[in-house]
């Protein structure tokens, strides 16, 4: 579904180096989750994998489905799937929510959505997720809470039905009871599209419970350092990173 293979990536504006020979491999229906400190490129991964134009890639390449994609732009790669949940959902001013979702679908079809199913799906999905219906002429995430955003960026993904997903930190700003609805629609989602793939970025084993991936990565400056399942998690939330790389050192150093 997505092979990532010696991935070098570099901000444009200040040609730092964020990611490091990065290499990852998620097939059709798998699950994958990463986990890492503040600052180790997480979400350059996440934003370079859709083309974000901050980034350059150096080196490398991703293929998705087969096909070369590290040069194509962000629009093609959400035609061709690929869903980003964002860590910080942008504001998009001007635009309402039902204008924005009905514009993606307009985009991918090539005739027109109905109107009436379209409002029908929109106010279902809304419902099961407990979100106010005004939300749906407002404009993108302006004046939204962490978490409404959070749960705005899950009703697109709904309507939307992606391949692939990327969920970079879904539980920051989302309360309890929130966090365990979303996940609980993402493990329907899940069920009702069995080939669907995702990449989840979070600090938090319970979040991983709740979508149980089938591997977990541990990611250090820039890299993957360690793969397992999800033992590593719990581990990595008893001991943290530095309790796991001190491990890790004393077994190569023996
Ligand atoms: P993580 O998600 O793992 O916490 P990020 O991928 O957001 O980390 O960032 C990795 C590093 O790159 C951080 O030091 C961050 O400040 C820097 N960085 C990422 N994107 C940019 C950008 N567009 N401009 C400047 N610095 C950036
Ligand atoms: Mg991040």
């Amino acid at each position: 579904m997505l092979e990532i293979d010696n991935l070098t990536v570099a901000i444009q504006e200040n040609e730092e180096q964020v990611l490091k020979h990065l290499s990852l491999t998620i097939k059709p229906g798998e699950v994958h989750a990463i986990m890492g400190p503040n600052g180790v490129g997480k979400s350059t991964l996440s934003k370079v994998i859709m083309g974000h134009p901050d980034y350059q890639v150096l080196e490398g390449s991703i293929r998705y489905q087969g096909q070369d994609i590290t040069s194509l732009a962000t629009d093609e790669r959400a035609r061709l799937g690929i869903f980003l949940l964002m860590q910080d959902p942008a504001v998009i001013e001007g635009v309402t929510n039902s204008e924005c979702i009905r514009t993606a679908l307009n985009e991918r079809s090539d005739k027109p959505v109905n109107l009436y199913q379209f409002i029908k799906q929109m106010n279902e999905k809304m419902d099961s997720l407990h979100m106010d219906k005004t939300m749906m002429h407002r404009f993108v995430n302006q004046g939204f809470s962490g978490g409404e955003k959070k749960k705005n960026e899950v009703l697109q993904l709904s309507m939307l039905e992606p391949d692939f997903i990327i969920l970079d930190e879904l539980d920051s700003g989302l309360d309890v009871d929130s966090l365990k609805l979303v996940c609980q629609k993402l493990q329907d989602y899940k069920q009702e599209h069995p080939n669907c793939s995702m990449l989840i970025i979070t600090h938090y084993a319970r979040v991983l419970d709740l979508l149980k991936p089938d591997y977990v990565h541990q990611m250090m400056e820039g890299a993957i350092v360690k793969t397992g399942d999800i033992t590593l998690a719990y581990d990595i939330e008893k001991t943290g990173y530095h309790g796991i790389n001190e491990i890790r050192k004393m077994m190569t150093d023996e």
